[in-house]
């Protein structure tokens, strides 16, 4: 029989140096007596899974993260009938989020079921139509003198609007989750927050949680190249040109495998660009803990900055790749049409439901007296998936 040997990497010799997890006292404790896996509501402890394990599993099951399936991470399916499957919604891009946070977590000795359930609650909060539904929403808001943000709305799903449990209303996760999911990509004031009290706000969150912005950041960057490059609005020969990083991996990928199509070439160039991206996060992060002398959970809450970080060069690259997707795919001619659709679609529908408040679901229109109208239509429509909040809004016009 034929066998077929992989040809030797040469981007892994240089990849091999482990240099070991950190500190353990710097991870989060796991344990059922852990003073961050509390609930809200008391529970006994599971006879085999610890309580990060189970909110893993609570937010996997939950029905805003089902709904992930059906919200664009950058492209709209609705915006093209001819739009290819393989394109990342906000659920793929979600588990794409999950494996970067877990082998990063699992390298540097961090806890692992914690990163895991964070990874795949970051982007629970975000509305229909990626950050073009966002601004629309928080364009909305304004006018009432408030604003949106997707990690807060997130803990409002958390702790409120996911109803799946006789014993409580939300998901009753652990405080380690909840502080996770407002604070893994920035911090926020006690003084401007008073309700967000009991996540430590004077204090960075765990490893755990710093990472989990960094591996989102390293998924979309390397997926919206693939996606962008896929759907011919990037060209091979631009992205070379603009991205240095890029081009010289792409070099020995070409000098790896000479015989290899075009296609192939530039898979493997992205598949190294995120090894690279990856390996560079857990080495910067590692030398800021160490440069720090820091080997506890507190000494990490109290540094004077957040730890987890590229390196300075892989930061301008990484500065580099985002700055070239913004100017040619986010905002390129074809994501300005949809984004001007999206800003259309939600803030229309926000001004309907406004004026006809009784169109919304009892439960919803239920959080009126508390929460006011207009954070109530808010969250009811954040809430909506790309088709759904399409349908709404042609439903509302035809009244
Ligand atoms: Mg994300």
């Amino acid at each position: 029989m034929l066998k077929l040997a992989a040809r030797p990497d040469s981007t892994m010799a240089t990849e091999n140096k482990f240099a070991g997890p950190l500190s353990a006292a710097i991870a989060v404790d796991g344990g059922e007596q852990s003073p961050l896996a509390a609930r809200a509501y008391a529970q006994p402890a599971h006879a085999y899974r610890g309580p990060f394990v189970r909110d893993a599993a609570r937010i996997l099951h939950a029905r805003a993260f089902r709904r992930l399936a059906g919200k664009t991470q950058v492209f709209t399916r609705l915006q093209d009938e001819g739009l290819s499957d393989h394109f990342r919604n906000r659920l793929t891009h979600t588990l794409e989020v999950a494996q970067i946070a877990r082998t990063v977590a699992a390298t540097l000795g961090l806890n692992v079921e914690l990163a895991e359930a964070l990874a795949l609650a970051h982007d629970i909060g975000h509305p229909p139509f990626g950050h073009a539904g966002e601004r629309a929403l928080d364009r909305a808001l304004a006018a009432y003198g408030l604003s949106f943000d997707h990690n807060l709305h997130a803990l409002r799903i958390v702790t409120w609007f996911e109803e799946r449990y006789p014993g409580f209303r939300g998901l009753n996760l652990t405080l380690a989750v909840r502080e996770g999911i407002v604070k893994h990509s920035r911090d926020y004031s006690a003084h401007e927050h008073p309700e967000l009290a009991e996540f430590f706000l004077d204090r960075f969150p765990p490893l755990e949680a710093q990472l989990i912005d960094f591996a989102d950041e390293i998924a979309y960057l390397t997926a919206d190249l693939d996606d962008g490059l896929d759907a011919g609005i990037l060209d091979l020969d631009q992205v070379r040109e603009a991205l240095p990083l890029f081009r010289n991996l792409h070099d020995t990928a070409r000098a790896d495998y000479p015989a290899a199509t075009a296609k192939l070439t530039a898979y493997e160039a992205l598949r190294r660009l995120l090894n690279a991206l990856v390996t560079d996060l857990i080495d910067g992060t590692r030398l800021r803990v160490q440069t720090l002398g820091v080997e506890t959970l507190d000494e990490l809450r109290r540094a004077p900055q957040r730890l987890a970080a590229f390196s300075a060069p892989i930061e301008l690259e990484r500065a580099a790749i985002k700055e070239f997707l913004y100017t040619n795919l986010y905002n390129s001619p074809g994501q300005e049409q949809a984004h001007a659709y999206a800003g259309q679609v939600v803030g229309g529908l926000f001004a309907h439901l406004l004026a006809t408040p009784e169109r919304m679901p009892a439960d919803h229109l239920a959080q009126a007296p508390t929460e006011g109208l207009a954070r109530t239509v808010a969250d009811y429509i954040a809430g909506m998936t790309d088709s759904y909040v399409v349908q709404q809004w042609v439903r509302c016009q035809k009244r």
